[in-house]
């Protein structure tokens, strides 16, 4: 399995690459547009040109919309929180790695029940609210 970063690398390099050919290929273009004008001036062919460099810059447009697309998009991940509940404190406890039947809980120290399964949680990694504060 690839990570997401990684996934996200090789498809700006990929849009990278292609944004550069098509760049070129505009320039070329352009170069073949305005040698024919001398012959044939705003005619057929140099409306063809047109055309073909309007293409391009559109093709540009929608590479630069996923490469924004990118940068926003939102990978959420599972987290798993096993609840219990301490009917002294009337609190409700989460722990998120295991999930013992029984747990002293962190409050009064009273042997508390696991309270369902667990909850499961979509958070958004790396974003400010998972952010870890110290
Ligand atoms: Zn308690």
């Amino acid at each position: 399995m690839k990570t997401i970063t990684k996934i996200k690398e090789h498809i700006l390099s990929f849009i990278i690459k292609e944004e550069a050919k098509v760049n070129t290929e505009i320039e070329e273009l352009r170069n073949k547009q305005h040698s024919n004008m001398s012959d044939y001036g705003l005619g057929g062919p140099y409306q063809r040109y047109e055309k073909a460099i309007e293409r391009r810059k559109n093709h540009l447009a929608e590479l630069e919309a996923i490469r924004k697309s990118l940068h926003s998009a939102v990978v959420l991940v599972p987290m798993r929180f096993y609840g219990y509940y301490c009917p002294s404190c009337t609190e409700k406890i989460y722990i998120q790695s295991r999930n013992p039947e029984t747990i002293e809980c962190p409050l009064c120290t009273r042997r508390i029940y696991r309270d369902g399964a667990y909850t499961e949680w979509m958070i958004q990694n790396n974003s400010r609210f998972t952010k870890l504060n110290r």
